[in-house]
Protein backbone atom coordinates (compact mmCIF):
# COMPACT_ATOMS: atom_id res chain seq x y z
CA UNK A 1 0.00 0.00 0.00
CA UNK A 2 1.26 3.42 -0.97
CA UNK A 3 1.80 5.97 1.38
CA UNK A 4 -0.60 9.29 2.10
CA UNK A 5 2.28 11.09 0.45
CA UNK A 6 2.73 8.60 -2.54
CA UNK A 7 -0.90 9.04 -3.37
CA UNK A 8 -1.17 12.55 -2.96
CA UNK A 9 1.97 12.96 -5.26
CA UNK A 10 0.52 10.78 -8.06
CA UNK A 11 -2.61 12.48 -8.01
CA UNK A 12 -3.02 15.12 -10.84
CA UNK A 13 -4.54 18.51 -9.66
CA UNK A 14 -7.04 20.06 -11.55
CA UNK A 15 -6.61 23.90 -11.20
CA UNK A 16 -8.76 25.78 -8.64
CA UNK A 17 -10.48 27.65 -11.51
CA UNK A 18 -11.90 24.39 -12.91
CA UNK A 19 -13.05 23.04 -9.40
CA UNK A 20 -14.67 26.36 -8.78
CA UNK A 21 -16.43 26.71 -12.27
CA UNK A 22 -17.44 22.88 -11.52
CA UNK A 23 -19.59 23.83 -8.33
CA UNK A 24 -20.80 27.67 -10.63
CA UNK A 25 -18.92 30.33 -8.77
CA UNK A 26 -18.37 32.92 -10.99
CA UNK A 27 -14.64 34.50 -11.53
CA UNK A 28 -15.04 37.41 -9.49
CA UNK A 29 -16.91 35.25 -6.64
CA UNK A 30 -12.86 33.18 -5.61
CA UNK A 31 -9.39 34.92 -5.26
CA UNK A 32 -6.66 32.18 -6.28
CA UNK A 33 -3.96 31.48 -3.77
CA UNK A 34 -1.33 29.81 -6.03
CA UNK A 35 -2.57 27.24 -8.40
CA UNK A 36 -4.27 24.89 -6.48
CA UNK A 37 -5.80 26.94 -3.69
CA UNK A 38 -8.60 29.50 -3.77
CA UNK A 39 -10.50 31.69 -1.37
CA UNK A 40 -14.53 32.17 -1.56
CA UNK A 41 -15.48 35.80 -1.38
CA UNK A 42 -18.77 35.62 1.01
CA UNK A 43 -20.63 37.86 -1.74
CA UNK A 44 -21.30 33.86 -2.83
CA UNK A 45 -23.83 33.76 -0.35
CA UNK A 46 -25.55 36.88 -1.46
CA UNK A 47 -25.99 36.15 -5.10
CA UNK A 48 -27.31 32.46 -4.20
CA UNK A 49 -29.36 33.61 -1.30
CA UNK A 50 -32.61 33.00 -2.93
CA UNK A 51 -31.33 29.15 -3.95
CA UNK A 52 -33.02 26.48 -2.05
CA UNK A 53 -30.11 24.62 0.76
CA UNK A 54 -28.89 21.45 -0.33
CA UNK A 55 -28.63 18.75 2.30
CA UNK A 56 -26.31 18.48 5.34
CA UNK A 57 -24.76 15.63 6.24
CA UNK A 58 -23.03 15.26 9.48
CA UNK A 59 -19.91 12.86 9.68
CA UNK A 60 -19.67 11.49 13.58
CA UNK A 61 -17.77 8.30 14.96
CA UNK A 62 -17.65 6.21 18.25
CA UNK A 63 -15.60 6.52 21.02
CA UNK A 64 -12.33 6.15 19.03
CA UNK A 65 -8.98 3.96 19.83
CA UNK A 66 -6.00 6.77 20.20
CA UNK A 67 -5.38 6.35 16.61
CA UNK A 68 -8.66 8.49 15.41
CA UNK A 69 -11.27 5.96 13.71
CA UNK A 70 -11.18 8.02 10.05
CA UNK A 71 -14.20 10.47 10.23
CA UNK A 72 -12.22 12.92 8.05
CA UNK A 73 -11.30 10.00 5.34
CA UNK A 74 -15.50 8.79 5.48
CA UNK A 75 -16.35 12.49 5.09
CA UNK A 76 -13.58 12.67 2.24
CA UNK A 77 -14.80 9.56 0.60
CA UNK A 78 -18.70 9.86 1.11
CA UNK A 79 -18.01 13.06 -1.03
CA UNK A 80 -16.45 11.22 -3.52
CA UNK A 81 -18.75 8.62 -3.93
CA UNK A 82 -21.75 10.89 -4.14
CA UNK A 83 -20.29 12.58 -6.76
CA UNK A 84 -19.47 8.97 -8.79
CA UNK A 85 -23.39 8.09 -8.59
CA UNK A 86 -23.94 11.72 -10.25
CA UNK A 87 -24.81 14.19 -7.19
CA UNK A 88 -23.06 16.97 -6.69
CA UNK A 89 -21.09 16.61 -3.54
CA UNK A 90 -19.04 19.33 -1.14
CA UNK A 91 -16.97 17.89 1.95
CA UNK A 92 -16.20 20.68 4.86
CA UNK A 93 -13.51 20.10 6.85
CA UNK A 94 -11.75 21.70 9.42
CA UNK A 95 -8.55 23.25 8.79
CA UNK A 96 -5.87 21.33 10.58
CA UNK A 97 -3.74 22.99 13.57
CA UNK A 98 0.08 22.92 12.65
CA UNK A 99 1.08 21.99 16.67
CA UNK A 100 -0.23 18.27 16.46
CA UNK A 101 1.22 17.49 13.20
CA UNK A 102 4.73 17.51 14.37
CA UNK A 103 3.53 15.98 17.61
CA UNK A 104 1.24 12.49 18.11
CA UNK A 105 -1.29 13.25 15.42
CA UNK A 106 0.62 13.75 12.02
CA UNK A 107 -1.94 15.36 9.60
CA UNK A 108 -5.44 15.95 9.31
CA UNK A 109 -6.56 16.02 5.52
CA UNK A 110 -7.95 12.32 5.55
CA UNK A 111 -6.04 9.32 4.47
CA UNK A 112 -4.93 6.74 1.82
CA UNK A 113 -7.12 7.44 -1.30
CA UNK A 114 -9.75 9.85 0.37
CA UNK A 115 -7.87 12.61 1.25
CA UNK A 116 -7.70 16.75 0.60
CA UNK A 117 -5.06 18.50 -1.60
CA UNK A 118 -2.38 19.38 -1.41
CA UNK A 119 -2.04 17.84 1.73
CA UNK A 120 1.38 19.52 2.78
CA UNK A 121 -0.24 23.10 2.32
CA UNK A 122 -3.32 22.44 4.68
CA UNK A 123 -1.70 20.65 7.09
CA UNK A 124 1.13 23.58 7.10
CA UNK A 125 0.19 27.00 6.64
CA UNK A 126 -2.34 26.67 3.65
CA UNK A 127 -3.60 30.04 3.48
CA UNK A 128 -2.71 31.74 6.34
CA UNK A 129 -5.96 31.50 8.13
CA UNK A 130 -4.36 29.98 10.77
CA UNK A 131 -1.70 32.90 11.39
CA UNK A 132 -3.94 35.51 11.13
CA UNK A 133 -6.29 33.76 14.15
CA UNK A 134 -3.13 33.95 16.51
CA UNK A 135 -2.05 37.37 15.34
CA UNK A 136 -5.50 39.26 15.96
CA UNK A 137 -5.80 37.21 19.42
CA UNK A 138 -2.41 38.10 20.31
CA UNK A 139 -2.91 41.45 19.18
CA UNK A 140 -6.11 41.10 21.80
CA UNK A 141 -3.93 40.59 24.61
CA UNK A 142 -0.83 43.34 23.99
CA UNK A 143 -4.20 45.80 23.95
CA UNK A 144 -5.23 44.22 27.56
CA UNK A 145 -1.64 44.35 28.92
CA UNK A 146 -0.99 47.87 27.47
CA UNK A 147 -4.11 49.29 29.04
CA UNK A 148 -3.13 47.96 32.22
CA UNK A 149 -0.20 49.50 31.67
CA UNK A 150 -0.69 52.81 30.58
CA UNK A 151 -2.93 53.67 33.67
CA UNK A 152 -5.42 51.24 33.42
CA UNK A 153 -8.57 53.65 32.32
CA UNK A 154 -11.20 50.36 32.40
CA UNK A 155 -9.60 49.08 36.05
CA UNK A 156 -8.63 45.92 34.69
CA UNK A 157 -7.69 43.54 37.54
CA UNK A 158 -4.36 42.20 36.72
CA UNK A 159 -5.64 38.99 38.31
CA UNK A 160 -8.56 38.67 36.57
CA UNK A 161 -7.14 38.89 32.33
CA UNK A 162 -8.81 35.84 31.54
CA UNK A 163 -7.46 35.95 27.84
CA UNK A 164 -3.86 33.98 27.26
CA UNK A 165 -1.78 34.40 24.08
CA UNK A 166 -2.10 31.63 21.72
CA UNK A 167 0.70 30.01 19.87
CA UNK A 168 -0.03 27.11 16.76
CA UNK A 169 3.21 25.00 18.18
CA UNK A 170 2.68 22.05 21.42
CA UNK A 171 4.79 23.66 23.58
CA UNK A 172 4.42 22.66 27.20
CA UNK A 173 6.75 24.93 28.35
CA UNK A 174 4.43 27.78 27.36
CA UNK A 175 1.66 26.60 29.77
CA UNK A 176 2.16 28.91 32.03
CA UNK A 177 4.51 31.97 31.91
CA UNK A 178 4.58 35.25 33.92
CA UNK A 179 4.51 38.50 31.46
CA UNK A 180 5.46 41.81 32.13
CA UNK A 181 8.70 41.31 33.84
CA UNK A 182 11.61 43.82 34.15
CA UNK A 183 11.56 47.63 34.17
CA UNK A 184 8.53 49.49 34.90
CA UNK A 185 8.50 50.33 31.41
CA UNK A 186 8.26 46.73 30.41
CA UNK A 187 4.93 46.73 31.91
CA UNK A 188 2.60 45.00 35.25
CA UNK A 189 3.78 41.26 36.03
CA UNK A 190 1.27 38.85 35.99
CA UNK A 191 0.96 35.60 35.64
CA UNK A 192 -0.48 34.18 32.41
CA UNK A 193 0.25 31.60 29.86
CA UNK A 194 0.12 30.02 25.86
CA UNK A 195 -2.88 28.02 24.50
CA UNK A 196 -2.34 26.55 21.05
CA UNK A 197 -4.28 28.63 18.79
CA UNK A 198 -7.36 26.43 17.63
CA UNK A 199 -8.23 26.80 21.29
CA UNK A 200 -8.45 30.77 20.59
CA UNK A 201 -12.01 32.00 21.06
CA UNK A 202 -11.25 34.28 17.97
CA UNK A 203 -11.70 30.82 16.10
CA UNK A 204 -14.84 29.93 17.49
CA UNK A 205 -16.25 32.97 16.58
CA UNK A 206 -14.73 32.94 13.03
CA UNK A 207 -16.54 29.68 12.63
CA UNK A 208 -20.12 30.16 14.03
CA UNK A 209 -20.24 34.35 12.49
CA UNK A 210 -22.60 33.96 9.80
CA UNK A 211 -21.11 36.77 7.50
CA UNK A 212 -18.68 39.62 8.22
CA UNK A 213 -21.28 41.81 10.69
CA UNK A 214 -21.66 39.29 12.72
CA UNK A 215 -17.92 38.51 13.05
CA UNK A 216 -17.25 41.97 14.07
CA UNK A 217 -20.33 41.78 16.57
CA UNK A 218 -19.02 38.68 18.22
CA UNK A 219 -15.48 39.77 18.39
CA UNK A 220 -16.68 42.96 19.89
CA UNK A 221 -18.74 40.89 22.73
CA UNK A 222 -15.13 38.93 23.70
CA UNK A 223 -14.64 39.58 27.65
CA UNK A 224 -10.59 38.91 27.56
CA UNK A 225 -10.59 40.83 31.39
CA UNK A 226 -12.68 41.90 34.08
CA UNK A 227 -12.71 45.14 36.58
CA UNK A 228 -11.66 45.03 40.28
CA UNK A 229 -15.47 44.90 40.52
CA UNK A 230 -16.10 42.18 38.49
CA UNK A 231 -17.69 43.74 36.10
CA UNK A 232 -16.66 41.96 32.39
CA UNK A 233 -14.53 44.77 30.29
CA UNK A 234 -15.40 43.85 26.66
CA UNK A 235 -13.64 44.18 23.36
CA UNK A 236 -16.22 46.94 22.19
CA UNK A 237 -14.62 48.58 25.83
CA UNK A 238 -11.42 48.27 24.55
CA UNK A 239 -11.99 49.68 21.40
CA UNK A 240 -10.57 47.20 19.15
CA UNK A 241 -13.14 45.33 17.48
CA UNK A 242 -12.41 47.00 14.11
CA UNK A 243 -8.59 45.88 14.37
CA UNK A 244 -8.94 42.42 14.88
CA UNK A 245 -11.90 42.28 11.93
CA UNK A 246 -9.04 44.10 9.94
CA UNK A 247 -6.56 41.19 10.75
CA UNK A 248 -9.30 38.26 9.67
CA UNK A 249 -10.33 40.41 6.43
CA UNK A 250 -9.07 37.00 4.55
CA UNK A 251 -9.09 34.15 7.09
CA UNK A 252 -12.71 34.87 7.09
CA UNK A 253 -13.33 33.28 3.68
CA UNK A 254 -13.78 29.66 3.06
CA UNK A 255 -10.79 27.89 1.24
CA UNK A 256 -11.54 25.86 -1.73
CA UNK A 257 -9.46 22.95 -2.30
CA UNK A 258 -10.34 19.09 -4.06
CA UNK A 259 -9.87 15.67 -2.97
CA UNK A 260 -8.22 12.89 -4.18
CA UNK A 261 -11.09 12.40 -7.19
CA UNK A 262 -10.88 16.37 -8.07
CA UNK A 263 -14.02 17.25 -6.32
CA UNK A 264 -14.67 20.05 -4.42
CA UNK A 265 -13.82 20.38 -1.12
CA UNK A 266 -14.21 23.67 1.65
CA UNK A 267 -11.90 23.64 4.26
CA UNK A 268 -12.49 26.41 6.92
CA UNK A 269 -11.70 27.03 10.45
CA UNK A 270 -10.49 24.22 12.83
CA UNK A 271 -11.71 25.17 16.97
CA UNK A 272 -10.64 22.91 19.72
CA UNK A 273 -13.61 19.82 20.33
CA UNK A 274 -13.22 19.97 23.83
CA UNK A 275 -12.98 23.68 25.16
CA UNK A 276 -15.02 24.81 21.79
CA UNK A 277 -17.52 23.17 19.35
CA UNK A 278 -14.92 21.42 17.00
CA UNK A 279 -16.94 21.70 13.61
CA UNK A 280 -15.38 23.72 10.65
CA UNK A 281 -16.82 27.40 9.72
CA UNK A 282 -20.67 27.75 9.44
CA UNK A 283 -19.89 29.95 6.50
CA UNK A 284 -18.34 26.82 4.94
CA UNK A 285 -21.24 24.78 5.52
CA UNK A 286 -23.75 27.77 4.47
CA UNK A 287 -21.48 28.13 0.56
CA UNK A 288 -21.49 24.19 0.85
CA UNK A 289 -25.60 23.63 1.10
CA UNK A 290 -26.27 26.33 -1.61
CA UNK A 291 -23.43 25.15 -4.32
CA UNK A 292 -24.01 21.19 -3.98
CA UNK A 293 -26.53 18.97 -3.69
CA UNK A 294 -25.06 17.51 -0.29
CA UNK A 295 -22.70 18.91 2.01
CA UNK A 296 -20.70 16.44 4.46
CA UNK A 297 -19.16 17.94 7.22
CA UNK A 298 -17.46 16.39 10.29
CA UNK A 299 -17.56 16.98 14.59
CA UNK A 300 -14.05 16.68 16.16
CA UNK A 301 -13.76 13.33 18.88
CA UNK A 302 -16.89 11.18 19.25
CA UNK A 303 -20.60 11.97 19.14
CA UNK A 304 -20.85 12.76 22.61
CA UNK A 305 -18.48 15.53 22.22
CA UNK A 306 -18.72 16.42 18.48
CA UNK A 307 -22.06 15.38 17.03
CA UNK A 308 -23.63 16.69 20.69
CA UNK A 309 -22.38 20.28 20.14
CA UNK A 310 -23.00 20.21 16.60
CA UNK A 311 -26.62 19.97 16.81
CA UNK A 312 -26.67 21.69 20.43
CA UNK A 313 -24.52 24.73 19.43
CA UNK A 314 -23.73 25.19 15.49
CA UNK A 315 -27.02 23.51 14.39
CA UNK A 316 -29.79 26.27 16.50
CA UNK A 317 -27.35 29.11 16.29
CA UNK A 318 -26.72 28.76 12.61
CA UNK A 319 -30.42 28.36 11.95
CA UNK A 320 -29.17 24.70 10.33
CA UNK A 321 -31.20 21.04 10.21
CA UNK A 322 -28.75 17.78 9.19
CA UNK A 323 -30.55 15.71 7.06
CA UNK A 324 -28.66 12.65 8.38
CA UNK A 325 -25.85 11.49 10.44
CA UNK A 326 -23.18 8.94 9.24
CA UNK A 327 -22.02 6.84 12.51
CA UNK A 328 -18.50 5.96 12.12
CA UNK A 329 -16.87 2.94 13.40
CA UNK A 330 -14.37 0.21 13.25
CA UNK A 331 -13.48 -3.55 14.10
CA UNK A 332 -10.44 -1.63 16.32
CA UNK A 333 -12.67 1.14 18.36
CA UNK A 334 -15.23 -1.75 19.46
CA UNK A 335 -12.78 -3.99 20.38
CA UNK A 336 -11.20 -1.23 22.45
CA UNK A 337 -14.45 -0.55 23.80
CA UNK A 338 -14.40 -4.09 24.80
CA UNK A 339 -11.63 -3.93 26.64
CA UNK A 340 -8.36 -4.63 24.07
CA UNK A 341 -5.58 -2.58 23.53
CA UNK A 342 -2.74 -2.29 21.63
CA UNK A 343 -1.36 -4.58 19.39
CA UNK A 344 -4.41 -6.88 20.31
CA UNK A 345 -6.17 -4.67 18.40
CA UNK A 346 -5.07 -6.28 15.02
CA UNK A 347 -6.33 -9.72 16.12
CA UNK A 348 -9.33 -11.30 15.73
CA UNK A 349 -11.76 -11.01 19.06
CA UNK A 350 -15.37 -11.32 18.48
CA UNK A 351 -15.76 -11.39 21.98
CA UNK A 352 -14.44 -7.88 22.47
CA UNK A 353 -16.01 -6.66 19.42
CA UNK A 354 -19.43 -7.94 20.51
CA UNK A 355 -18.49 -6.48 24.40
CA UNK A 356 -18.25 -3.45 22.53
CA UNK A 357 -20.99 -3.12 20.60
CA UNK A 358 -22.71 -1.50 23.63
CA UNK A 359 -20.41 1.53 22.89
CA UNK A 360 -22.44 2.03 19.23
CA UNK A 361 -25.46 1.29 20.47
CA UNK A 362 -25.53 4.03 23.23
CA UNK A 363 -24.27 6.41 20.69
CA UNK A 364 -27.00 5.41 18.46
CA UNK A 365 -29.68 5.44 21.18
CA UNK A 366 -28.50 9.43 22.03
CA UNK A 367 -28.57 10.16 18.36
CA UNK A 368 -32.10 8.99 17.89
CA UNK A 369 -33.01 11.57 20.85
CA UNK A 370 -31.97 14.29 18.25
CA UNK A 371 -34.36 13.06 15.38
CA UNK A 372 -31.84 12.83 12.97
CA UNK A 373 -32.09 9.12 10.62
CA UNK A 374 -28.71 7.63 11.08
CA UNK A 375 -26.52 5.45 9.11
CA UNK A 376 -23.15 2.98 10.60
CA UNK A 377 -19.91 3.36 8.48
CA UNK A 378 -17.96 0.49 9.42
CA UNK A 379 -14.27 2.12 8.58
CA UNK A 380 -12.51 -1.21 7.07
CA UNK A 381 -9.20 -1.85 8.17
CA UNK A 382 -6.51 -4.24 6.51
CA UNK A 383 -6.58 -6.42 9.95
CA UNK A 384 -10.36 -7.05 10.22
CA UNK A 385 -11.63 -9.98 9.12
CA UNK A 386 -14.88 -11.31 7.29
CA UNK A 387 -16.36 -12.82 10.65
CA UNK A 388 -15.73 -9.29 12.57
CA UNK A 389 -17.50 -7.27 9.78
CA UNK A 390 -20.33 -10.08 9.72
CA UNK A 391 -20.29 -9.76 13.56
CA UNK A 392 -20.89 -6.05 13.80
CA UNK A 393 -23.59 -5.68 10.83
CA UNK A 394 -25.68 -8.28 12.31
CA UNK A 395 -25.63 -6.62 15.77
CA UNK A 396 -26.61 -3.03 13.87
CA UNK A 397 -29.41 -5.15 12.03
CA UNK A 398 -30.38 -5.94 15.45
CA UNK A 399 -30.07 -3.17 16.66
CA UNK A 400 -32.54 -1.45 14.06
CA UNK A 401 -29.71 0.09 12.05
CA UNK A 402 -28.39 -0.03 8.78
CA UNK A 403 -24.87 -0.39 8.76
CA UNK A 404 -22.82 0.14 5.69
CA UNK A 405 -18.93 -1.17 4.75
CA UNK A 406 -16.50 1.44 3.56
CA UNK A 407 -13.69 0.73 2.10
CA UNK A 408 -12.57 4.62 0.89
CA UNK A 409 -9.16 4.68 2.65
CA UNK A 410 -8.32 1.79 -0.01
CA UNK A 411 -10.39 2.08 -2.76
CA UNK A 412 -11.14 5.78 -2.98
CA UNK A 413 -14.77 6.25 -3.98
CA UNK A 414 -15.34 3.50 -5.49
CA UNK A 415 -14.89 2.23 -1.89
CA UNK A 416 -17.81 4.21 -0.40
CA UNK A 417 -21.16 3.86 -3.07
CA UNK A 418 -22.84 1.59 -1.03
CA UNK A 419 -22.39 4.17 1.98
CA UNK A 420 -23.49 6.86 -0.59
CA UNK A 421 -26.83 5.33 -2.07
CA UNK A 422 -27.60 4.45 1.87
CA UNK A 423 -27.18 8.62 2.53
CA UNK A 424 -29.20 9.69 -0.36
CA UNK A 425 -32.02 7.28 0.92
CA UNK A 426 -31.63 8.35 4.85
CA UNK A 427 -31.82 12.13 3.51
CA UNK A 428 -35.49 11.38 2.07
CA UNK A 429 -36.42 10.10 5.32
CA UNK A 430 -38.51 12.69 7.11
CA UNK A 431 -36.38 13.71 10.11
CA UNK A 432 -37.35 16.08 13.06
CA UNK A 433 -34.24 17.77 14.23
CA UNK A 434 -34.84 18.76 17.64
CA UNK A 435 -32.02 19.90 19.96
CA UNK A 436 -31.01 17.47 23.81
CA UNK A 437 -32.03 21.23 25.33
CA UNK A 438 -34.19 23.96 25.23
CA UNK A 439 -32.67 27.20 24.84
CA UNK A 440 -34.39 28.58 27.62
CA UNK A 441 -33.65 26.52 30.36
CA UNK A 442 -30.95 27.53 32.64
CA UNK A 443 -26.77 26.91 32.27
CA UNK A 444 -27.33 24.29 35.25
CA UNK A 445 -30.14 22.36 33.68
CA UNK A 446 -28.73 22.11 29.92
CA UNK A 447 -25.59 20.69 32.10
CA UNK A 448 -27.80 18.73 33.75
CA UNK A 449 -29.55 16.84 30.29
CA UNK A 450 -26.27 16.17 28.59
CA UNK A 451 -24.83 14.63 31.53
CA UNK A 452 -27.83 12.28 31.65
CA UNK A 453 -29.23 11.91 28.32
CA UNK A 454 -25.99 11.83 26.72
CA UNK A 455 -23.32 10.12 28.81
CA UNK A 456 -25.86 8.36 31.09
CA UNK A 457 -24.58 10.30 34.31
CA UNK A 458 -26.55 9.64 37.64
CA UNK A 459 -25.88 13.02 38.22
CA UNK A 460 -23.06 16.65 37.74
CA UNK A 461 -21.23 17.66 40.78
CA UNK A 462 -20.12 21.03 40.46
CA UNK A 463 -17.30 22.39 42.18
CA UNK A 464 -18.05 25.24 45.00
CA UNK A 465 -16.05 27.89 42.29
CA UNK A 466 -18.02 26.35 39.02
CA UNK A 467 -21.42 26.65 42.00
CA UNK A 468 -20.20 30.25 41.99
CA UNK A 469 -19.52 30.68 38.82
CA UNK A 470 -23.14 29.14 37.40
CA UNK A 471 -24.67 31.94 39.92
CA UNK A 472 -22.60 34.93 38.62
CA UNK A 473 -23.37 34.02 34.83
CA UNK A 474 -27.16 34.02 35.40
CA UNK A 475 -27.16 37.20 36.99
CA UNK A 476 -24.70 38.55 33.81
CA UNK A 477 -27.61 37.50 31.26
CA UNK A 478 -25.65 34.25 29.97
CA UNK A 479 -28.68 31.82 31.05
CA UNK A 480 -29.72 31.59 27.71
CA UNK A 481 -26.28 30.58 25.98
CA UNK A 482 -25.44 26.48 24.89
CA UNK A 483 -23.07 24.73 27.16
CA UNK A 484 -19.86 23.45 25.67
CA UNK A 485 -18.33 20.94 27.94
CA UNK A 486 -15.30 19.46 28.04
CA UNK A 487 -14.44 16.06 28.81
CA UNK A 488 -12.30 13.23 27.84
CA UNK A 489 -13.32 11.97 24.21
CA UNK A 490 -12.55 8.53 25.26
CA UNK A 491 -15.30 7.44 27.57
CA UNK A 492 -18.89 8.69 27.65
CA UNK A 493 -17.62 9.56 31.36
CA UNK A 494 -15.53 12.31 32.75
CA UNK A 495 -13.23 9.52 33.35
CA UNK A 496 -11.03 8.40 30.22
CA UNK A 497 -10.57 4.44 31.50
CA UNK A 498 -14.44 3.89 31.74
CA UNK A 499 -15.03 2.38 28.52
CA UNK A 500 -17.74 0.60 26.69
CA UNK A 501 -20.90 2.22 27.70
CA UNK A 502 -20.33 3.04 31.87
CA UNK A 503 -23.31 3.49 34.36
CA UNK A 504 -23.12 4.40 37.98
CA UNK A 505 -20.89 7.54 37.65
CA UNK A 506 -21.52 11.37 38.30
CA UNK A 507 -19.96 14.20 36.43
CA UNK A 508 -18.08 16.69 38.00
CA UNK A 509 -17.98 20.40 36.61
CA UNK A 510 -14.43 22.12 37.76
CA UNK A 511 -14.87 25.46 36.26
CA UNK A 512 -17.29 27.74 33.89
CA UNK A 513 -16.25 30.34 31.56
CA UNK A 514 -18.25 32.46 29.36
CA UNK A 515 -17.39 32.33 25.70
CA UNK A 516 -19.30 36.01 25.39
CA UNK A 517 -18.21 36.31 21.26
CA UNK A 518 -18.61 32.60 20.57
CA UNK A 519 -21.64 32.46 22.31
CA UNK A 520 -21.43 29.38 24.51
CA UNK A 521 -20.82 28.71 28.21
CA UNK A 522 -17.77 26.04 28.44
CA UNK A 523 -17.94 23.86 31.40
CA UNK A 524 -13.95 22.00 32.14
CA UNK A 525 -14.77 18.16 33.83
CA UNK A 526 -11.54 16.27 34.43
CA UNK A 527 -8.39 18.17 33.68
CA UNK A 528 -8.68 19.70 30.02
CA UNK A 529 -5.07 20.81 28.23
CA UNK A 530 -5.67 23.78 26.00
CA UNK A 531 -1.74 23.78 25.13
CA UNK A 532 -0.69 20.20 24.54
CA UNK A 533 2.72 18.64 24.80
CA UNK A 534 4.89 16.78 22.12
CA UNK A 535 5.29 13.26 22.76
CA UNK A 536 8.93 11.51 23.85
CA UNK A 537 9.26 10.87 19.63
CA UNK A 538 7.81 13.56 18.41
CA UNK A 539 6.91 13.19 14.33
CA UNK A 540 8.57 16.15 13.71
CA UNK A 541 11.76 14.00 13.87
CA UNK A 542 11.01 12.16 10.86
CA UNK A 543 9.76 14.74 8.44
CA UNK A 544 11.99 15.87 5.59
CA UNK A 545 11.85 18.00 2.57
CA UNK A 546 14.21 17.48 -0.64
CA UNK A 547 15.65 20.09 -2.95
CA UNK A 548 12.97 19.68 -5.53
CA UNK A 549 9.94 20.17 -2.67
CA UNK A 550 9.52 16.47 -1.77
CA UNK A 551 8.03 16.26 1.39
CA UNK A 552 8.27 12.92 4.08
CA UNK A 553 6.69 12.28 7.27
CA UNK A 554 3.72 14.26 7.22
CA UNK A 555 0.77 12.17 6.80
P1 LIG B 1 -10.53 11.13 12.52
O1 LIG B 1 -11.00 12.22 11.60
O2 LIG B 1 -11.64 10.34 13.09
O3 LIG B 1 -9.53 11.58 13.53
P2 LIG B 1 -8.91 10.24 10.28
O4 LIG B 1 -9.77 10.09 9.09
O5 LIG B 1 -8.03 11.43 10.37
O6 LIG B 1 -9.76 10.06 11.61
O7 LIG B 1 -8.05 8.90 10.38
C1 LIG B 1 -7.13 8.68 11.47
C2 LIG B 1 -5.90 7.96 10.93
O8 LIG B 1 -6.27 6.63 10.53
C3 LIG B 1 -5.31 8.61 9.70
O9 LIG B 1 -3.91 8.50 9.77
C4 LIG B 1 -5.86 7.79 8.55
O10 LIG B 1 -5.00 7.83 7.44
C5 LIG B 1 -5.95 6.41 9.15
N1 LIG B 1 -7.05 5.60 8.59
C6 LIG B 1 -8.35 5.97 8.50
N2 LIG B 1 -9.09 4.99 7.95
C7 LIG B 1 -8.24 3.97 7.67
C8 LIG B 1 -8.40 2.65 7.09
N3 LIG B 1 -9.58 2.22 6.71
N4 LIG B 1 -7.31 1.89 6.98
C9 LIG B 1 -6.09 2.31 7.39
N5 LIG B 1 -5.88 3.54 7.95
C10 LIG B 1 -6.92 4.36 8.09
MG1 LIG C 1 -10.72 14.25 11.61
Amino acid sequence: MRTDAQIARGTRLEPISAIAQSLGIEADEYEPYGRDKAKLSLGLLDRLSGRPDGRLVLVTAINPTPAGEGKTTTNVGLSMALNRIGRRAVTTLREPSMGPCFGLKGGAAGGGRAQVLPMEDINLHFTGDMHAIGAAHNLLAAIVDNSIHQGNPLDIDPQRVVLRRVVDVNDRALRNVVVGLGRRVDGVPRQSGYDITVASEIMAVLCLASGFDDLKARLGRIIPAYTRDGEPVTVDRLGVTGALALLLKDAVKPNLVQTTENTPAIIHGGPFANIAHGCNSVLALRMGLKLADYTITEAGFGADLGAEKFLDIVCPSAGLVPDAIVLVATVRALEFNGGVQGAALDAEDLGALDAGMVNLEQHLDNLAKFGVPVVVAVNEFPTDTAAELDLVRERCAELGVRAVGSTVFADGGAGGVELARAVVELCEQPGEFTPIYDAESSLRGKIETVAREIYRADGVTFSSMAQRQLERLSAQGFDELPVCLAKTQYSFSDDPGLLGAPRGFTITVRELSVRAGAGFVVGLTGDVLTMPGLPSRPAALDMDIDADGRITGLS
